[in-house]
């Protein structure tokens, strides 16, 4: 099945349509307390939602922007509000953005009338009305009568079928997928149908939050790296000495079925050799590096022999996935791991795709962004694209 692309949107024309554009305007607030005004924190969102905006507006459309901000649980909570989005849109787009305090309604319908061609509406946080995580048909059903044609560019929230993503989809008779969820999916696939050999660097917390993307990374990358607390887990499942590193004891077995299932297709999965430990997690706590974890110490960081063989498979590689850090990269004494790595994947030929939150702030710490083929904006949708699931936001914009 196929999915409009923007341009062929653009092509059919959209003057003097109106465009419900699901964008993700999720951006960090700063401020706010003790009568302080709420400022945007970081506005790389919004200005990556530009591209999208630009060109429909260029093309004559009367846009009908949403988006979700931070978690309000179904209340009006004034602190979540997108009006300061609003103006900071206004700004980067050099135009008058008006905004919308409801989501839906009267208000909401008769803003989105008034509308001129090639002008733009924002509407409050989608997350105000409690229907929007649960799908709610009524609400879907009052975006859908904000629209003739919905697009979808928030690739962060498509493995969600919320009102917004999925179920206003369904109701507007024309679709399309915007620029940058178009540009997730194209990178993505590229892990999915990967030249080989692909390597896959899985770091990060904990093996629970990641166990479906171990086991359906595990049989199909030709090497599985894993580095982050996460490793503790798999080297306690084989019986090896952990000290007080993080390790899910509930998880051993979970360990042992990603080796096993790695094993059975004939791939190689990598574990730690060496490690930075410390007694106690402090940014200035005296660290050694070892080849196994000793009692009362912690694993922090992967070791310099670790870094230099996972490097070499990132040299090696035509395609490299990374999620996850290697280590507590947030203090500076435990982020070389993190950082050779990050080297490494940016000094490969292959195609790269970070993904992941905290993977995408050490890269851009490093600033090592633009040598990386693409960084991934949504943590949670990128590990299921991986894992070969279907987006349902991205599904509902199939014809
Ligand atoms: P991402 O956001 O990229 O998906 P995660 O959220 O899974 O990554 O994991 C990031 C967190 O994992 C970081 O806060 C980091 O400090 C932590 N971490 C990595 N290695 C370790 C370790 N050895 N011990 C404890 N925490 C670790
Ligand atoms: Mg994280």
């Amino acid at each position: 099945m196929a999915t409009r692309t923007l341009d062929e949107l653009l092509a059919e024309g959209v003057r003097g349509r109106r465009v419900f554009v699901r964008a993700d305007l999720n951006v960090p607030l700063e401020g706010g307390q003790h009568g302080d005004p709420i400022k945007i924190g970081d506005d790389t969102r919004i200005r990556a939602a530009t591209g999208s905006l630009r060109r429909l507006l260029a093309g004559g459309a009367r846009v009908v922007l949403a988006s979700h901000l931070g978690r309000p649980k179904g209340e009006r909570k004034l602190e979540l509000s997108l009006s300061p989005v609003a103006e900071r849109l206004g700004e980067l787009l050099e135009r008058k953005v008006a905004f919308c305090p409801d989501v839906v309604g009267p208000l909401a319908s008769a803003a989105a009338d008034g509308l001129g061609d090639g002008e733009l509406l924002l509407l409050e946080n989608v997350r105000f009305e409690p229907g929007e995580t649960k799908n709610d048909e009524a609400l879907a059903r009052g975006f859908a009568e904000l629209a003739d044609i919905f697009v979808n560019d928030a690739f962060g929230t498509a493995h969600r079928a919320h009102a917004s993503t999925q179920g206003v989809a369904r109701l507007v008779p024309k679709r399309a997928a915007g620029d940058l969820l178009r540009a997730e999916l194209e990178h993505l696939e590229v892990v999915r149908q990967p030249e080989r050999p692909l390597l896959c660097l899985l770091g990060g917390a904990k093996v629970s939050d990641k166990l479906a993307v171990l086991e359906a990374l595990a049989p199909h990358a030709d090497v599985l790296a894993i580095g982050g607390a996460m490793a503790y887990t798999f080297l306690a499942a084989r019986g090896e000495p952990t000290g007080n590193s993080l390790v899910e004891p509930d998880r051993l077995e979970d360990a042992r079925r990603v080796e096993e299932a790695a094993a059975k297709a004939g791939r190689r999965l990598l574990l730690p050799t060496d490690h930075l430990v410390v007694e106690k997690l402090e940014p200035d706590a005296p660290a050694e590096v070892v080849a196994q974890v000793p009692d009362g110490r912690m694993g922090v960081d992967i070791g310099p022999e670790t870094a230099a063989a996972y490097a070499a498979e990132a040299a090696a590689a035509r395609t490299i996935f990374w999620n996850g850090p290697m280590g507590v990269f947030e203090m500076d004494a435990f982020a070389k791991g993190t950082e050779a790595v990050a080297d490494a994947v940016a000094g490969s030929s292959a195609r790269s795709v970070v993904g992941g939150g905290d993977s995408v702030a050490a890269i851009n710490r490093l600033e090592l962004g633009d040598r990386i083929g693409h960084l991934s904006t949504g943590g949670g949708a990128s590990l299921e694209f991986v894992q070969g699931k279907t987006l349902p936001g991205v599904a509902a914009l199939e014809e």
